[in-house]
């Protein structure tokens, strides 16, 4: 075959049926951020991938790359299966989201070792059974935050997107890309003091250790990161939880 190997480890995007007994995945790379590719006769009973080209999956892969568009897959070792994740309902919608998110926001084949570790760090959260608020709705903004730093699209916090201001912070602009103060808060929407510390500490604080909030101020975060990512990435997001 022509072409070059690709050896790279990856986490499963997606994995969807093709052909007779085919699996076309999404996949998030560590070291090409996303590619697509093939894994021919991976639906066979005695397929060598055995069941491991399922989502959440972090594998070894070598890779095929030839003129297609995809790779082909010629060999998956699993490096995680996250199998405690798998068996909970509310971990697997939380991984879901989580594996949407970095579909939607993160299409390019650069690499972005912050959003993969991310991304390894958040299954390895929902597949521990002690960590009780992993599949949270804090964790989940707290994720999403994270991801948006890493791709480049973090709201401004310090001071008004507009004028720079640093008092009188009392609203949030998508357009404007992060907090607003009162003189400039035309085409913003009410950002409570509680929702702005949220989005500060939880860009501060790891991952695990996701700050309290009440759900009203949750849903501003939210609203806060999804219409930056609209207006800036020009990505929509599914809804958090
Ligand atoms: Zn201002």
């Amino acid at each position: 075959m022509r072409g070059t190997t690709v050896k790279t480890e990856a986490i499963v995007l997606r994995s969807i049926r093709y052909g007779e007994a085919d699996r076309i995945l999404h996949l998030y790379s560590s070291t090409r951020g996303r590619i697509g590719a093939i894994a021919k006769g991976a639906r066979k009973p005695k397929s060598r991938f055995g069941g491991r080209l399922e989502p959440f999956f972090r594998l070894d892969l070598i890779l095929h790359e030839g003129r297609s568009d995809l790779m082909t897959v010629t060999s998956a070792t699993t490096v995680e299966g996250y199998p405690q994740l798998r068996s909970s309902g509310a971990a697997l919608t939380a991984g879901a989201r989580a594996c949407d998110s970095v579909l939607r926001l993160l299409d390019s084949a650069e690499p972005n070792p912050p959003a993969y570790n991310l991304l390894c760090r958040y299954l390895a959260l929902l597949d521990d059974p002690t960590e009780t608020r992993a599949a949270a709705l804090e964790t989940a903004l707290v994720f999403r935050l994270k991801l948006a730093l890493a791709a480049g699209f973090t709201p401004e916090l310090a001071s008004c997107a507009h004028c720079g201001e640093a008092d009188h912070l009392s609203g949030f602009s998508g357009a404007a890309g992060g907090v607003v103060c009162s003189s400039c808060e035309a085409g913003s929407f009410s950002l409570e003091e509680e929702a702005h510390r949220f989005m500060v500490e939880a860009l501060a604080r790891p991952l695990s250790d996701a700050p309290d909030a009440e759900p009203k101020a949750l849903r501003q975060v939210e609203r806060a990161v999804n219409e930056t990512l609209e207006h800036h990435a020009h990505v929509q997001l599914r809804a958090a939880a």
